[in-house]
């Protein structure tokens, strides 16, 4: 029996297709091994958001073919159809497979010629890694084109599943006892299938029957909706936490990067949601040291950080991406000031990521257990998305269980507490 491993790099839409990779191959006889250096086929789904994600890709393929020359080493994500990409790996490579292109991975590696494959990938029954908590690809693809950004190039424009799929999908998921269904896609505020829109989606996901919780990402601030905060608002198994990339604190610099909304429009959204949600936890991307951004307007980043006091943000350090419309500035801010104007930021995002957290001391909160170390703590999460840490005494918990745990203790970016 042929075997095979895939590694997964980058965000969780790529875990998502990972899914269904991984569920093509075993219905066609393949099995999953530990050993990526034994492994026949070697799946590598790359991600080329960032060069950090990117770089990791060219020190670990020559490796692995150095390694095992009889493995057939299969590229799919961001980086498939990246021309220079597949110059410099074309002697590691077997074959290179675009994402919307995985249904037809047998195809490729020339073992079921004749398979007649007209459907979308994301209609494929996945494999999920998680018991209790599963990726749900919505939809795929981007039509934004933010200046800096990969994903419309290596995903292509935006196409969604309709609704009836993923309800059924949701359903399924449902009855086999899941208690977290993730909702993804590259903006699931802009999801069309007939006439049900996000908003619409959620409410249908919402009245399953059934005790599990719903989150979604991500969201763009120029198309969430008062409709969609909120059903968010009226939705009991909707997560209080929201995923909302501002990626500049400055007009000029917003609109370079294409985002197509203002400041203004950021901040008075922020301000709507949590007059509908007060207990929302708000999570950000945010890119320094865009080409041209200057002192000040990076200081106009620091001031959004001030006034929108994060729960948590991803803040990295702009990187050049072939392909894109900014890739021909000047990337023109130093690597030394970059990461000054990353790390000012994570010094206010720490401040007020532990501020927002004091709230929850001593209050109970709903947790979804996740997994248990061997000293016997467990690790899960709160709706809002926060990471807690508690024990479980002589209570027989399992990964998967929803507990309610008592807030003793706070950080940054973990609460602590007891069972309650
Ligand atoms: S919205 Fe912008 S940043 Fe997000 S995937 Fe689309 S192009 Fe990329």
């Amino acid at each position: 029996m042929l075997t095979y491993h895939i590694i997964t790099i980058g965000c969780q839409m790529n875990y998502a297709d990972s899914e269904r990779l991984a569920s093509r191959l075993e219905q066609n006889g393949y099995k999953k091994t530990a050993d990526k250096y034994g492994a026949d086929f070697l799946v590598v789904n790359t991600c080329g958001v960032r060069q950090s994600a990117e770089n990791r890709i060219y020190g670990l393929i020559p490796k692995i073919k150095k390694e095992n020359l009889r493995s057939k080493i299969i590229l799919t994500g961001c980086l498939a159809e990246r021309k220079d990409v597949k110059r410099r790996l074309k002697d590691y490579v077997d074959i290179w497979l675009p994402i919307g292109k995985i249904q037809s991975v047998f195809r490729s590696i020339n073992e079921a010629e004749n398979e007649k494959i007209k459907y979308n990938y994301l209609e494929i029954k996945p494999n999920y890694e998680s018991k209790f908590s599963a990726f749900l690809p919505i939809g795929n693809g981007c039509d934004n084109f933010c200046s800096y950004c990969v994903v419309p190039y290596a995903r292509g424009r935006e196409t969604y599943r309709s609704a009836k799929a993923i309800l059924a999908e949701a359903n399924d998921l449902v009855k086999k006892g899941y208690k977290e269904i993730i909702l993804i896609a590259q903006n699931v505020n802009s999801y069309k299938s007939g006439k049900t829109d996000f908003a619409d989606l959620l409410k249908a996901i919402n009245s399953i029957k059934g005790d599990f919780w719903i989150r979604f990402l991500t969201s763009h601030p120029k198309d969430m909706s008062k409709k969609l905060i909120k059903t968010m608002a009226d939705s009991d198994k909707v997560c209080k936490q929201i995923y909302l990339p501002v990626q500049a604190g400055d007009d000029k610099i917003l609109k370079a990067m294409n985002r197509k909304y203002t400041v203004k429009h950021y901040e008075q959204l922020i301000k709507t949601i949590r007059q509908a949600m007060p207990e929302i936890s708000v999570t950000t991307d945010l890119i320094v040291g865009f080409p041209g951004e200057t002192k000040k307007q990076f200081n106009n980043s620091l001031n959004l950080f001030k006034q929108v006091k994060f729960d948590m943000a991803y803040i990295s350090e702009y990187s050049a991406r072939p392909g894109t419309a900014a890739f021909k500035l000047p990337d023109d801010v130093s690597r030394q000031e970059k990461k000054n104007r990353k790390s000012r930021l994570d010094k206010i995002l720490r401040q007020t990521a532990l501020i927002n957290n004091k709230k929850y001391l001593g209050k109970t909160v709903r947790v979804l257990a996740e997994n248990q170390s061997k000293a016997g703590e467990w690790f899960g999460k709160t709706a809002t998305g926060k990471d807690i840490r508690f024990l479980a005494g002589q209570l027989d918990l399992k990964a998967g269980d929803f507990v309610n745990v008592k807030v003793a203790g706070v950080r940054e970016f973990c609460l602590a507490g007891v069972l309650n």
